[in-house]
Parts: structure tokens; sequence; C-alpha cells
């Protein structure tokens, strides 16, 4: 396993932002799943919040959007990160921002229980990295307000708990949406 994250050979820039966050070396999930995702492989997770789950998946899909070229499409973003609840939204987006803080990609929140307006705005410009609950990106899928062609990476954190409060339906319609994703990584506290 490996125990330092350059030897993990991420973008120098996403190095920076972890000595900044005074991050000494990767944690478990992140040596395991780190070098499966830039080998471009899918990843099935057995993970609990707080054993660094986030930085496992955040961490390789910025050094992977640091090798595209262009921009995201209008309506449109190229990581797509579903999350049960507004808060663990907010959460990954602020993880995505504080690795992310030297690159200068955009990334975005949606979720229910606000107005639609900053959204729409937000989605009109494009978006790197989208982090979104299941039920609000549905809503905005069928106003028109979002599409979702161009995504290459899908992540479903906490799927167990998408499924159990429901969204089953949303995850299939999301799936269907996504079909030329490159990689799709499912995070889960259990698995049955
Ligand atoms: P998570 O499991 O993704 O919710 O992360 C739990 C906490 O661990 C967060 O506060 C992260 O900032 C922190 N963290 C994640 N990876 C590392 C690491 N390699 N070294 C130190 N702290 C970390």
């Amino acid at each position: 396993m490996t125990d330092t994250f350059e030897a993990l050979r991420l973008n120098p820039l996403l190095l920076q932002a972890l000595k900044d966050e005074g991050y000494k070396a990767p944690t478990p999930i992140q040596a395991q799943a780190i070098p499966a995702v830039m080998e471009g492989r899918d990843l099935l997770g057995i993970a609990q919040t707080g054993t660094g789950k986030t930085a496992a998946f955040a961490l390789p899909l910025l050094h992977k959007l640091a090798l595209l070229k262009g921009r995201p499409p209008r309506g449109g973003c190229r990581v797509l990160v579903l999350s049960p609840t507004r808060e663990l939204a907010t959460q990954i987006a602020e993880s995505f921002r504080t690795y992310g803080k030297h690159l200068g990609f955009s990334i975005a929140t949606i979720f229910g229980g606000v107005g639609f307006g900053g959204q729409r705005q937000a989605l009109g410009r494009g978006i790197d990295v989208l982090v979104a609950t299941p039920g609000r990106l549905q809503d905005h899928l069928e106003q028109g307000s979002a599409r979702l062609d161009h995504v290459s990476a899908l992540v479903l954190d906490e799927a167990d708990e998408m499924l159990s409060m429901g969204f089953q339906s949303e995850l299939e319609e999301i799936f269907k949406q996504t079909k030329d994703r490159k990689s799709t990584w499912l995070f889960s506290a259990t698995f049955q």
C-alpha cells in the first residue's frame, strides 16, 4: 500500500493543497482507492464518514479534471457526485473546494429546500464538479435546466442511504442519462 501522497502521483497543485491542510499521509481508503481510480477502474467502497472517503474520490477526480481540455457544457457538468442530504452535499463540495483551491474549477451544489434560480444560473454557466441530491437534480432534468450527457465520472456517496430514502427511480434515471460516463464509483456504509 502507498504510504505517501507523492507516491500516488497526484497533480502537484493538489499536493500543495494537502500540505496546506496539514495532511501527512493517505488514510487506508485513500491509499487503496486513489491508484484504482487513477487507472480508470470503477470502484465499490465500503466506507463510513470519518475514514477520509471524500478525499479518496475528490483527489483523483480533480487530478483527472486537470488533464481535460475545454469547458463544461452549459447546463451540464463533468463530474457528478450524488449525496442523500444537503448537509453531506455541502460538505463534499467544501472538500472539493479545499483540495482544488489551486486549480480553479467551478464547483456547485444542488439540493432541495431552496429556490431554483441560483441553481439554474450556476448550471447555465456549466460546472466542473456538481454535487447534488437526486430529487432536486431530477427536478432540474425534468425542467430542462440540467443535462448529464457530458458527465465523465459519476460518484454515489452513501448509496445505501439514497436507496433507503426512496431515490431508486431518480438514480436509475440519472444512470440512464449519464451513459457516456467513463467511471462510476459507489460508496456505501453497508453492502447488502
Ligand atoms: P471524511 O471521511 O471524508 O468525511 O473525512 C473525515 C475527516 O478527515 C475530514 O475532516 C478530512 O478533512 C480529514 N482527512 C481526510 N483525509 C485525511 C488525511 N489523509 N490526513 C488527515 N486528515 C484527513
